[in-house]
């Protein structure tokens, strides 16, 4: 990546990710274990309780004030198959996630009439917000196969479920796939001191600006067609005004120096190929972190345990999949590149895939989720379409707040997780402190 221009970024985690890291893990410096959410209870108060394996049904709401506002009373929940109501006795925060917070808000008659009516729900606090502006992280992977003696290991994540099973080879990388007796070692290394190659996670991660993928005369091209789709599509049903305005804000994204628009991984294991026996691979990974790309998410019936609507919306643009594709294509640029120029050779795509539409039709065929679904409950003006405002507060309530991924508006140059546990900080915070902030 230096080679190309790129520059090695030591703390991403100080205001500017931009470049080329580590990206950051929930692993545990002095004993290499993965750390969870989980440890936040250690610093929950007494009156905690926690009810594992429930699903929330429904909240229930008063009758509206002389505002118009419900307040939450209850909740309905299913546990072991016996319904409950537990009462609220302040709030009620929500926290399902981005792919289920917008549903329990339609269980509970919040949303867009359109939707519920049909299902026999009543929209008692209509909102056509509720389940829209899903947007999520779209990658692609490339695989390269490295040259005999020099090894990669796998990632982490992967080994160490494989170690709760009992090492099940399918499910290990490279080295830990391939070489029984290393995995024994290393399997009996981390069990005793909580080092060695299963502790090993992703190598290197990389925000950057288009303008260090495409190069210059591309850019110019990309952006016009951009702005070319952008009215092309303005005034139609499916642009809504929450993404007229934050167009705009990514329109400006792309101007700056500071805002990764694409990710790139370097991720030591197999994707796509079928692995060869006594083959390590590494992969290339090329991500598209803003997307002007749109989806939703909605519920299919009133029963809380039926599967719900996902539009995905991926690739709807044709902004993201030419970004994917020019990003691809400055992937195989690097593999082409010294250190990895004498190590690797193409595994999937082979080498002839060359042009543009190529990479296109790849990328096409072989995206898939980061796992990194925001935006379905917007935090944003009500006259927008939000569903939140800046306290968190769902409009139309006193006292229902959201506080998890689906609130984020937009979406961010980076993975998911620490948001998250941000949004929570916060949100206690804020409740702490009676409300607003
Ligand atoms: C496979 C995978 C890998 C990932 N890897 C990374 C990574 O390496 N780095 C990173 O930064 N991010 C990663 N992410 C993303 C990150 O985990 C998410 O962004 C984050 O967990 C979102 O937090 P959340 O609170 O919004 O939702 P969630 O973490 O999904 O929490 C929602 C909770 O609500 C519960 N729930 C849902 N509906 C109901 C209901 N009706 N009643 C009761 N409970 C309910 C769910 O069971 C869940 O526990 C990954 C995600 C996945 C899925």
């Amino acid at each position: 990546m230096n080679s190309l221009g790129i520059k090695t970024n030591r703390a991403p985690d100080y205001g500017d990710n931009t470049g080329i890291g580590n990206t950051s893990t929930a692993v545990e410096h002095d004993n290499g274990k993965r750390s969870y959410s989980i440890n936040y209870l250690k610093t929950a108060s007494s009156n905690l309780r926690v009810l594992t394996g429930a699903r929330v049904t429904k909240i229930n709401f008063s009758q509206p004030d002389d505002d118009g506002r419900r307040t939450a009373l209850s909740i309905d929940l299913i546990h072991r198959s016996v319904p409950y109501t537990i009462m609220a006795r302040r709030e009620v925060i929500l926290s399902a996630g981005t792919y289920n917070s917008p549903q329990v808000l339609e269980r509970s008659g919040i949303g867009n009439p359109r939707v519920l009516e049909p299902l026999g729900i009543e929209p008692i606090i209509p909102n056509v917000g509720v389940g829209e502006n899903l947007q999520d992280h779209l990658y692609v992977p490339t695989d390269y196969v490295v040259n005999k003696g020099v090894f990669t290991l796998g990632t982490s994540s992967d080994n160490v479920r494989a170690l709760e099973l009992t090492l099940i080879p399918s499910m290990l990388s490279d080295k830990l796939r391939i070489d029984k007796e290393y995995t024994d070692e290393q399997a009996e290394l981390y069990e005793s001191s909580g080092k060695g190659a299963f502790t090993a996670t992703i190598s290197a991660c990389g925000f950057l600006p288009l303008d260090r993928v495409v190069p210059k005369n591309e850019l110019v091209q990309l952006k016009e067609d951009l702005d070319k789709e952008l009215k092309a599509t303005e005034g139609q049903l499916e642009q809504t005004d929450l993404q007229k305005a934050q167009y705009k804000i990514q329109r400006d994204f792309l101007e700056r120096d500071d805002v990764g628009h694409v990710e790139i991984l370097l991720h030591p294991k197999v994707f796509v190929s079928k692995p060869e026996d006594n083959t390590s691979y590494v992969a290339l990974i090329a991500g598209i972190m803003h997307p002007f790309s749109r989806g939703s998410v909605h519920i299919s019936s009133k029963d809380a345990f039926s599967t719900p609507i996902i539009d995905s919306g991926y690739l709807n643009s044709a902004f993201d999949a030419k970004c994917l594709a020019k990003t691809l294509t400055f992937l195989r640029k690097l593999a082409d590149t010294e250190p990895l120029k004498s190590i690797t050779k193409p595994s999937t795509p082979s080498a002839d895939i060359q042009t543009e539409e190529q990479w296109d039709r790849y990328a096409r065929n072989n995206a898939r989720t980061l796992q990194h679904p925001i935006g379905t409950v917007a935090m944003a003006p009500k006259q927008l379409g939000g569903v939140v405002d800046s306290n968190l507060l769902v409009y139309g309530t006193t006292n229902l707040r959201v506080a998890d991924m689906s609130v984020a508006p937009l979406h961010i140059s980076c993975h998911t997780a620490h948001t998250a546990y941000a949004i929570g900080e916060k949100a206690h915070e804020l409740i702490s402190r009676g409300g607003d902030f």
